[in-house]
């Protein structure tokens, strides 16, 4: 099965930038599992994604503009320190979700002065061209809800066959799934090889 839209799709990855400092990486939090074509993820790695298999390892570079977008300087502004109120250990990369004329977002303290603030609302990968070093590790059918909603539900199925584990799972692959109803890694997935 090759990656295409709705299907479910885990991957390993490590996010590097220009430098070769590791920004992120699954290797702590497990594989990351997404839902294809539905903007779960950046577009570039997306793009980069469609067609792998399983097992598939590549590396991508991916501009800053098809990852987190480029910097907007009008997004930083200086914001009088009393406006923090009760906050009172504020310090330079503290971050908290602010409300903005777009919603709220997550922004990023990156200056303390006497009397003022420095407060930036760009992403903090914006601006930043990224480097992925990605394997695919399971791709899988979506079941008709996580294509409703948009995401995958591989947390609450554990096994990652699609099939609701406990259930649909064990009656359509018997005693080849051997998930039980039990929580499998990502990187082990159902492997009944019978549920998707
Ligand atoms: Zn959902």
């Amino acid at each position: 099965m090759n990656i295409a839209k709705d299907r479910v799709v885990s991957i390993d990855y490590t996010l590097t930038d220009s430098s070769g400092e590791v920004l992120d990486s699954s290797a702590e939090t497990g594989p990351l599992s997404y839902l294809h074509g539905n903007e779960n993820i950046i577009s570039g790695l997306e793009k980069a994604l469609e067609g792998k298999d399983e097992g598939d390892s590549f590396k991508v570079s991916i501009p800053a503009a098809d990852a987190y977008g480029v910097r907007d300087e009008g997004l930083v502004v200086n914001v009088a320190r009393d406006r923090f109120g009760e906050i009172k250990d504020i310090s330079e990369g503290m971050q908290f979700e602010a409300e903005t004329a777009e919603g709220s977002r997550m922004v990023t303290i990156t200056k303390v002065g006497a009397d003022m603030v420095t407060v930036d609302a760009n992403h903090p990968l914006a601006g930043i061209d990224l480097n992925f070093d990605v394997k695919v590790v399971l791709i899988r059918a979506a079941s008709a809800e996580e294509i409703e909603h948009g995401h995958p539900h591989h947390e609450h199925t554990g096994c990652g066959c699609g099939g609701g584990c406990g259930d649909e799972c064990g009656d359509e692959c018997g005693e080849g799934c051997g998930c039980g109803g039990e929580e499998e890694t990502a990187s082990s997935g159902c492997g009944c090889g019978g549920c998707s």
